[in-house]
């Protein structure tokens, strides 16, 4: 394994010059450098696999999915048992809402993201946009944030 001194690329022992940026090309790294830059690019593959997995259906969301659809169930029969008052009406037509939301963003995550990067392109040319760390971040705020105040919408409801 070669390794270019000037941009850093690796390339196999029988090179010359880079295939980079055409760089002349020392010897050949040791075996201890070499194992060093392979556990480098494992890493660095695994870091990206990672944040790719950012709008990914993991356990969580999947347990938080199945939550919504709890919550929309407790939310029609609450609607019965706290009969027909008009406020109340109001507040569990909401909290459906808010199920039926956290649940679409839990479960198909990539519906909200198109949303979001069609509001990105009307200001920036860009095509390949990933989701950021933030973005991720918030996403898993509004699953269980939502959900978790349509509960509390309802519980209250039973109290008063
Ligand atoms: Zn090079």
């Amino acid at each position: 394994m070669k390794v270019c001194k000037k941009c850093g690329t690796i390339q196999q022992d029988d090179r010359f010059f880079c295939i980079e940026c055409g760089e002349k090309l020392k010897k050949a790294v040791s075996e201890a450098e070499e194992q060093k830059i392979r556990e480098e690019i494992t890493e660095n593959i695994e870091n990206r696999a990672e944040a790719a997995d950012e709008l990914g259906v993991d356990k969580r969301m999947r347990i938080a999915a199945v939550l919504d659809v709890i919550g929309v169930i407790f939310a029609v029969v609450s609607a019965f048992v706290l009969k027909s008052q008009k406020d109340n009406l109001l507040i569990i037509l909401g909290s459906l809402l808010f199920y039926v939301i956290s649940f679409v963003e839990a479960i198909f995550p990539n519906f909200f993201w198109t949303l979001t990067k069609l509001k990105i392109w009307q200001y920036a040319n860009a095509e390949d946009i990933e989701p950021s760390f933030w973005y991720g971040m918030m996403r898993k705020i509004g699953v269980w944030g939502l959900m978790i105040y349509a509960y509390a919408a309802i519980i209250f409801l039973y109290f008063i």
